[in-house]
């Protein structure tokens, strides 16, 4: 896709941050103390990328979904972590606000989002319910001018960090995921508790933890939207996730291909560069195409739903399930490129090639998208 100059703008932008901001040295270092610095989170927030995809009038910059997932890739190619962050407070964080907030609540909670005084948890995930997020089995029952919720929520994104949280659970048990809605929830509100800090295998300085809900009391004007609509929420939020989840995928499998080149040129064996092995080289080609292909699903996807084309959803499924299993794939392609010194972690691509891993599971795994896309295709 050829980018008009205001799109291409937006990719130097992010580009230019992440490359000035966020040095290599700076990454090894959250990586191995899972801290991630406060003058970069400031950076951010002084930059207003918390609410790059956030509407202009509760303080956001108003991007539409294909300069979001032009910044994120761009974000990606340096630091996947910090591109979570990102997409915490632009996607997950707030897309159940804009889709079913009032206008109090979004002054309340969207807003401060966008200003990175906030930051937002999604609760969706449950021991018991992954994949069937439907199965959800925390309650919210109703108790004059409050609700009391409980239960468990699983790996959830920055919980550790959030100043608040949409949690999703069943106010009606009998009408399966009709039955859910979704709440916004102070992480101060008494009954709260989290569970451990996991220790995951990469995007290392992003924490995630189970949030615990013990007779959690909360006013009815934490209700977002209706009760009963919570699980559409959900999935009306995730639908546009997938794009960012994408981009996430796609800017770390270039940056996959730079190590992979950069590393073929210089390695020597039988007395010439690796590159020279066409072995190597087919390689580096088939990955440089695959990503090609990547960028153009993903950019054309992400038009599609700004558009609101039919089958706009399918499509971003289409391409978090394209684009994530050929990034995984890139990036082992990267390491073995790098022979012995890729499973060292002096070489970036060790990091890389662990950060990159969770995203064909996040945000529905592939197989959850290949449901979407079937089903679509062969309703009747
Ligand atoms: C680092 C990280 C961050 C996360 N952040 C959040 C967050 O912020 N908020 C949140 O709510 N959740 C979050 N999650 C949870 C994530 O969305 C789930 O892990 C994911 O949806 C899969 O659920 P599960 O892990 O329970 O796996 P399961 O659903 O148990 O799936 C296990 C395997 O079975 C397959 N499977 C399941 N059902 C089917 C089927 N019908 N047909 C074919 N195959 C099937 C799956 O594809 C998978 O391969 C996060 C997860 C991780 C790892």
């Amino acid at each position: 896709m050829i980018l008009s100059p205001k799109y291409q703008l937006i990719q130097k932008l992010a580009r230019d941050f992440a490359e000035k901001e966020i040095p290599e040295s700076m990454q090894e270092e959250i990586d191995q103390t899972g801290k991630y610095p406060e003058s970069l989170y400031r950076k951010i927030t002084d930059n207003g990328f918390f609410g790059i995809k956030i509407p202009k009038e509760y303080g956001g910059q108003g991007g539409d979904n294909l300069a979001y997932v032009l910044f994120v890739e761009q974000i990606s190619r340096v630091s996947m972590v910090t591109s979570i962050y990102i997409s915490g407070a632009n996607s997950l964080g707030s897309g159940p606000l804009l889709n079913a907030a009032t206008p109090e609540q979004l002054e309340k909670y969207l807003r401060p989002v966008a200003e990175g005084k906030k930051f937002p948890a999604f609760a969706l995930t449950e021991p018991g319910a992954g994949s069937d997020a439907a199965g959800l089995q925390s309650s919210a029952v109703r108790d004059g001018d409050y609700y009391v919720l409980n239960g468990r929520k699983t790996f959830i994104t920055g919980a550790p960090i959030a100043d608040f949280a949409i949690i999703y659970a069943k106010t009606d048990f009998s009408k399966g995921a009709k039955g859910i809605s979704a709440f916004i929830v102070d992480m101060d509100t008494p009954g709260i508790s989290l569970g451990r800090n996991e220790k995951k295998m990469g995007i290392i300085g992003m924490p995630t933890s189970d949030i615990i809900l013990e007779d959690v009391r909360v006013h009815k004007d934490s209700l977002l939207g209706e009760e009963g609509m919570g699980f559409i929420n959900a999935m009306k939020t995730l639908d546009v996730g997938r794009l960012g989840v994408a981009a996430t995928a796609l800017g770390v499998a270039q940056a996959c291909l730079e190590e992979a080149i950069d590393f073929a040129k210089n390695r020597k064996q039988f007395g010439q560069r690796i590159a020279d092995f066409q072995a190597i080289s087919f390689m580096i080609a088939q990955m440089a195409t695959q990503i090609q292909a990547c960028r153009e699903l993903l950019y054309n996807s992400a038009v599609l739903k700004d558009t609101n084309a039919k089958d706009a959803g399918m499509h971003c499924s289409m391409a978090k399930l394209f684009v994530t299993e050929t990034a995984c794939r890139i990036a082992h392609d990267a390491l073995q490129i790098h022979g012995g010194y890729g499973y060292i972690k002096d070489y970036r691509i060790e990091r890389l090639y662990r950060d990159i891993r969770v995203n064909t599971l996040f945000e529905g795994t592939s197989q959850v998208q290949q449901i979407v896309i079937s089903k679509e295709l062969l309703k009747k």
